[in-house]
């Protein structure tokens, strides 16, 4: 083909390709609707620590919280620009120590609705793979914090041990307490089932119990009451603590400033009032790192922290 014809058939083919960007510039991209994947990374000493996002969920508080009264509750959300349904944070924590990759909760998977579940895809964001997981600490067997050790009943993490403490697997893992427990409580017991019998079932399940110090770095703290086996684990690397509050506190507008609201998702709230005093008091005491639902997102943070309840996070 003569040069000049080849110049003028890639001319054109140009202004096709301009003008068909033209038209779909112009037909405007669909909405993507699903939210980035959420991890945010620090160092604690010689670990790295990610906080990883398992997405949000609305809640009715105003429903939820106990030893309060809606009007209460809402006016508290209200101070910080906040209102029920109020979303809900669910996170997980993974620690790579250096010598091991441990992941603190698993999040929801398919147990909590279409919004959680995403942990599996902030964890893979963060540069890890769920094969990466050498030991899973769960704080307690509800299901936005088990649901997402299995998918379609197979096991996620292949290479990981899970561990719990012993009190949650004889209260969760009971065939006779989820045939005692009323119809609306029911699917707690088969959710936890679901998640952790795989493991049990696979070999690759462990439980402990007192303050066990599970690893060099990794400590469990029994702080039973929002469940029988409610764990908060202590994270230690050169000097630098960071506390894994669990569900210590759901709703932090609400149980920072007034840490004797309780949940209706606690088995014993009396014992689960006890223990968020403790945990906010310890934290006031030493000035330490803290994890849990704490902010809308980074999951971390340094807490101003007067004698029980605590007024500030930063
Ligand atoms: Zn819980």
């Amino acid at each position: 083909m003569p040069r000049f014809i080849l110049m003028l058939k890639v001319a054109a083919m140009s202004l096709v390709a301009a003008l068909a960007f033209v038209a779909s510039a112009q037909a405007g991209a669909p909405m993507v609707k699903y939210q980035a994947p959420g991890y945010y990374r620090m160092m604690l000493g010689n670990f790295e620590v990610t906080a990883l996002s398992d997405g949000t969920v609305p809640l009715p508080v105003e429903k939820l919280l106990l030893n309060t009264t809606p009007e209460k509750v809402e006016k508290a959300l209200d101070k910080r620009f906040l209102g029920s349904p109020l979303q809900t944070s669910v996170n997980g924590y993974l620690i790579n120590t250096g010598s091991k990759l441990v992941l603190i909760d698993a999040g929801a998977g398919s147990l909590f609705g279409p919004t959680l579940g995403k942990l599996i895809y902030s964890l893979q964001a963060s540069g890890y793979q769920p094969a990466d997981v050498d030991d899973i600490y769960i704080t307690h067997m509800h299901p936005d914090h088990v649901g997402g050790l299995v998918s379609d009943g197979r096991i996620v993490f292949p290479n990981a041990t899970v561990h719990a403490r012993q009190a949650d697997v004889d209260y969760w893992l009971s065939e006779d307490n989820l045939k005692a427990a009323p119809d609306s409580s029911k699917g707690f017991f088969k959710g936890a089932m679901a998640s952790v019998n795989p493991y049990i079932k696979a070999g690759q399940f462990k439980a402990f119990e007192g303050d066990a110090q599970l690893m060099p770095g990794i400590q469990a703290i029994a702080a039973p009451g929002h469940t029988p086996g409610h764990s908060l684990y202590k994270i230690q690397s050169d000097g630098q603590t960071l506390m894994l509050w669990g569900d210590i506190i759901h709703v932090a507008a609400v149980q920072f400033p007034q840490p004797s609201v309780a949940i209706a998702f606690d088995t014993d709230s009396k014992e689960a009032v006890i223990q968020r005093e403790q945990a906010f008091a310890e934290a006031a005491r030493h000035g330490e790192l803290v994890g849990g639902r704490i902010s809308r997102f980074r999951a971390l943070a340094t807490c101003a922290v007067p004698i029980k309840a605590i007024r500030s996070c930063r």
